[in-house]
């Protein structure tokens, strides 16, 4: 059965977002730890929340890098997206395993 439960708490505070950049995340994640970066140091000048910290959190997700989908592979680790990856991971095996008969 299905049960929802509370296992983690993150808070949220919206800053200002670049005028331009969006596109570009890594950009638009430096441009939002400085404004991060000077709303703390506003808090900072104000008494008793000297505590308070804001940080910028990234999120990864694994992609594959030819159809842009989430890269998820099968328990030998054989991409399950499509046929280019598929042909990536069997080179890429075979080159293993010519290299470890060389040695
Ligand atoms: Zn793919």
């Amino acid at each position: 059965m299905k049960k929802k439960v509370l296992i983690d708490l993150r808070c949220e505070i919206d800053l200002p977002y670049p005028m331009f950049g969006h596109g570009d995340l890594e950009y638009t994640a430096k441009y939002l730890e400085q404004e991060a970066k000077e709303l703390t140091d506003f808090i900072r000048d104000h008494r008793s929340r000297d505590r308070y910290g804001i940080s910028i959190i990234r999120e990864y997700r694994d992609l594959c890098s030819f159809c842009g989908t989430t890269y998820e592979e099968d328990t030998d680790g054989m991409p399950l997206c499509c046929d280019k990856a598929i042909q990536e991971w069997e080179a890429i095996k075979s080159n293993k395993v010519e290299a470890i008969n060389e040695v």
